[in-house]
């Protein structure tokens, strides 16, 4: 059993102790104690699984799930000081596939890890989308097919991808594509967008992921069945 787990726990020596089990056990195990550095750090290295406690700095466990859930499907093990809060998180409806409640069993935690693993089918997954972003090798692909992007498509989706429903400007966008040019028509965005399109529809005929503004810019936003 092998897989990347993010450690999100603000108590330095649990967190330590949650990690020297996992990698005594196969897994790699990374640790994050503030609960602000989460998002960036599962966008840009998504976990296998992703341990996550409730009551953090900056930030809370419940906040950072529902987020989490509106761009990917990495199975979310919540951690709890209290008994009672679990059928609370329960009827929240968090998306989050187990609960454990502190005081627990480094042990006890390994096995729920290895039990979701097994679960999710133990590798990493696209979002609930079907989108699959690759920022190292700039891939994307969807439902498992590669959309073939080219460089600049590819930071188009990725940028819009990151903040689901926020609508950008033309400009922003061109800003954001070309931080160094300024010749750049804003109708460049327009047709780079519309390959975009035709990319996805040609995986995913009925998906509209890219909407159009009018009179503003675009948004990302996943068709509502995917969510
Ligand atoms: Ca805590």
């Amino acid at each position: 059993m092998s897989g990347s787990i993010l450690i999100v726990e603000d108590e330095e020596k649990l967190a330590r102790l949650l990690a020297d089990y996992l990698e005594q056990s196969g897994y790699q195990a990374v640790r994050l104690g503030d609960g602000g550095a989460v998002l960036p750090r599962v966008r840009s290295h998504p976990p296998d699984l992703i341990l996550l406690d409730l009551m953090l700095p900056r930030r809370d466990g419940l906040d950072i799930c529902k987020e989490i859930r509106s761009f990917s499907a990495v199975p979310i093990i919540m951690i709890t000081a209290r008994i009672e809060e679990i059928d609370r998180l329960l009827g929240l409806e968090l998306g989050a596939d187990d609960y454990i409640c502190k005081p627990f069993s480094p042990r006890e935690v390994v096995a729920r890890v290895k039990t979701v693993l097994r679960r999710s089918g133990g590798r990493p997954q696209a979002s609930a989308t079907g989108l699959l972003l690759d920022e190292q090798r700039y891939l994307a692909s969807l439902h498992g097919i590669d959309l073939e992007l080219t460089a600049v498509e590819f930071k188009l989706l990725h940028f819009l991808h990151a903040t689901p429903g926020r609508i950008y400007t033309r400009f922003q966008l061109m800003d954001k594509i070309y931080p160094n040019e300024r010749v750049v028509s804003d109708r460049t965005i327009d047709s780079h967008v519309k390959k975009l399109r035709k990319k996805i529809a040609a995986v995913a005929p009925d998906n509209e992921f890219i909407h159009s503004v009018y009179g503003v810019g675009y948004k990302f936003e996943a068709p509502s069945k995917a969510c």
